[in-house]
Parts: structure tokens; C-alpha cells; sequence
């Protein structure tokens, strides 16, 4: 797929294939191509070149409403002066439901979102979080082949976009349906997809499961854009075996198979870098000073200075750490960019 608005290229011959029942998302910072791809997919996007195939129809020429696919947006999206039900059984005004009535599905979706008590109100007397479980039930109601979701928890405060992300999960794992996410939020991404998509720049950077994105990043932009990381520029020192930084030489993981003199980056995760005792035993130890340090709940994120450059680690003792501490990894824990 590819497209351009006047002269910006919003994406970049992107291929992607999406297996039946797959929950797939797009991840990327603002500007990446993220929604023209799904629109691309949805057929509401004349710029977009390519071909878009579901189920295995070319529907590359179809209007959106003969792809079957289910859209929800960010911004509700729903009818205010309709009822909720009579905003869901809108979702059925193209579609033959096969000897049940309208008012028996909506009522089916409307348990399925969880809100059978809700049928005769407005969208403006529910809440941003209830407003988006119709919006989603109104996007099921057809029975979709996909079901496309463009970061549709985003206007909705952190606590609410949690409880609902699971939701999301939930319902679609009931239906089993085919959906393409798509969220600037990696944290969300991780959380909900059977595999991920990280984009950049109208590019796909790395297709994978969440946790290859995350333990496996293909680049240094996915490495920083995925979690968080400890990024080590360097180069490779003569023996092959270990990347010179700021005049230390740090072990390279077991079959880096670096050339002598090649520029890397050295990718370390807060979370396998251990604290004093424990990195006693760790093949990579650097004497680094702690700066700040926040309490996250179950953690503390420990920020030190190690000759002249900020590394990140997590702590799970009891207290936190200060002044002079020693570090610790070992080389098969770091990633080699
Ligand atoms: P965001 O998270 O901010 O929505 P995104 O990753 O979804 O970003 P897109 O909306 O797909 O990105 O936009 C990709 C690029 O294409 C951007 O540079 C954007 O400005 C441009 N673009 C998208 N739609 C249009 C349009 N209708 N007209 C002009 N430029 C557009």
C-alpha cells in the first residue's frame, strides 16, 4: 500500500497480512501512516494505491460499505440525537440478519458491550468509556469480517482507557474477529495484540508478537519507542567480543558476530540491569551514581550517571538506592542494534 497527500508520503509500500482472528496493531508516533493504512483497509482513503484483500476478495474497488468491516474511531462517532439503541441497530441498516430481528441483535451486543440498561438513553447522558462500548457494539452489530479500531480509547482518562482496553480484548476474543488496532500508545499495543506492527515514517520498522518486539527490536527506533531502553552507541572493540563506550569496553552477547570497528548500539532493558548485590555476579559491571529516584507502586525507577550518561534501571528492594551504587548485566540480556 502506498499513499501521498500533496507531497507527503503518508505510507510507504507497506505490505502487511493479518491472519483470520488475529488481533493486529498498528503502533507508531503521530504521523507514522497509521490511519491511512486503516483507512486504506476500510476503502475511505481515494489517495491510498494498492490492493486490499479480506478473506482472500479483492475488494480494492468496493465502497467501504460492501468490504463488511466494522470501524471505530476515537471520537465516539455516535448519533446524539439517537437513542443508543437506535444508534446500534443503525449499524444494521445495510445488513439481512438471517430470521432474527434488529431489536434481538441489538439487545445481543448491547449485552455483549455490557450495557442492556442503557437502550433508551442519549449518548450525551452516558459516560466517554460507555459512549465507546456503544460505538463498538454499533460497529459489530453486521456481524464484520474485520473489525477496525483507530485508537479508540484515547480521549478517555488513564484509569477508564485500562479497564476498557480489556474489554476490547475480551469481546474480541469472544467473536474471534479479525481486528486492526491502531494506537500511538505502545504500552496499549503490547497489552492487546497477538502481533504488533511498529511504524515509522510511512514505513513498517518490525512485524511481530509483543514480546519479540520487545525482547527482539529490529531497530534502534523500535528499541526506544518499545519500553523503555539504555541505548550504548559504540564501536566494536579489536577482538570482536565487546563494544567500546565513553573509554570502557562492554561484553557483546554470545554470537553477536560484530566485525572489529563496526558502530553499534548496545540495547539494556531497566529491568535486567540488578543494583549492588545483585550485580555482583553479572559479567558487565559499571560504578555509576544515583540521580533521582521515582516510586512506581511495586518498584522504584532508578535514574544514575555512569561517565557522563544517564542509565535507567529498576529496583524492587525494599529501599531505594543512593549515592555511589555498582551495576550490573550480563551480555546476553542486552540487545545488539
Ligand atoms: P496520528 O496518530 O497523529 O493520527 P497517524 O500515524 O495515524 O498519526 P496519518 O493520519 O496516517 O498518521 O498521517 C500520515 C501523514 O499523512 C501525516 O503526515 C499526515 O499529515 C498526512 N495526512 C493524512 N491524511 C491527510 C489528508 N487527508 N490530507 C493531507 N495530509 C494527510
Amino acid at each position: 500500500m502506498r499513499a501521498e497527500f500533496d507531497g507527503v508520503t503518508a505510507l510507504r509500500d507497506v505490505s502487511l497480512s493479518i491472519d483470520e482472528g488475529e488481533f493486529f496493531t498498528l503502533v507508531g508516533p503521530s504521523g507514522c501512516g497509521k490511519t491511512t493504512m486503516l483507512r486504506s483497509i476500510a476503502g475511505l482513503t481515494d489517495e491510498a494505491e494498492g490492493r486490499v484483500a479480506i478473506d482472500g476478495r479483492d475488494v480494492t474497488s468496493a465502497p467501504p460499505e460492501a468490504r463488511n468491516v466494522g470501524m471505530v474511531f476515537q471520537n465516539y462517532a455516535l448519533f446524539p440525537h439517537m437513542s443508543v439503541h437506535e444508534n446500534v441497530a443503525y449499524g444494521l441498516r445495510f445488513h439481512d440478519l438471517d430470521g432474527r430481528t434488529d431489536d434481538e441483535r441489538v439487545a445481543e451486543l448491547l449485552d455483549l458491550v455490557d450495557l442492556a440498561g442503557v437502550a433508551d438513553r442519549s449518548p450525551e447522558q452516558l459516560s466517554g468509556g460507555q459512549q465507546q462500548r456503544i460505538a463498538l457494539a454499533r460497529a459489530l452489530a453486521p456481524e464484520p469480517d474485520v473489525l477496525l479500531l483507530d485508537e479508540p480509547l484515547s480521549a478517555l482518562d488513564a484509569r477508564l482507557r485500562k479497564r476498557l482496553r480489556v474489554q476490547i480484548k475480551t469481546i474480541q476474543q469472544e467473536l474471534d474477529i479479525t481486528t486492526v488496532y491502531v494506537t500511538h500508545d505502545q504500552a496499549e499495543a503490547l497489552a492487546l495484540s497477538d502481533r504488533v506492527a511498529v511504524m515509522q515514517d510511512g514505513r513498517v520498522e518490525q512485524v511481530a508478537a509483543p514480546e519479540s518486539v520487545y525482547r527482539n527490536p529490529a531497530s534502534r527506533f523500535v528499541a526506544e519507542f518499545v519500553g523503555d531502553n539504555n541505548l550504548f552507541d559504540g564501536t566494536v572493540t579489536d577482538d570482536g567480543a565487546g563494544v567500546a563506550v565513553d573509554g570502557a569496553a562492554l561484553p557483546l552477547p554470545a554470537g553477536s558476530d560484530r566485525r572489529p570497528s563496526e558502530s553499534v548500539t548496545l540495547a539494556v532493558r531497566p529491568e535486567v540491569i540488578e543494583i549492588d548485590d545483585g550485580a555482583a555476579s553479572a559479567d558487565t559491571t559499571l560504578a555509576a551514581t544515583v540521580e533521582t529516584v521515582e516510586f512506581l507502586g511495586d518498584a522504584y525507577r532508578v535514574h544514575c550517571r555512569w561517565r557522563g550518561r544517564r542509565i535507567e534501571c529498576k529496583s524492587t528492594a525494599s529501599a531505594p538506592p543512593a549515592g555511589e551504587v555498582t551495576l550490573g548485566f550480563d551480555a546476553d540480556d542486552a540487545q545488539v542494534l
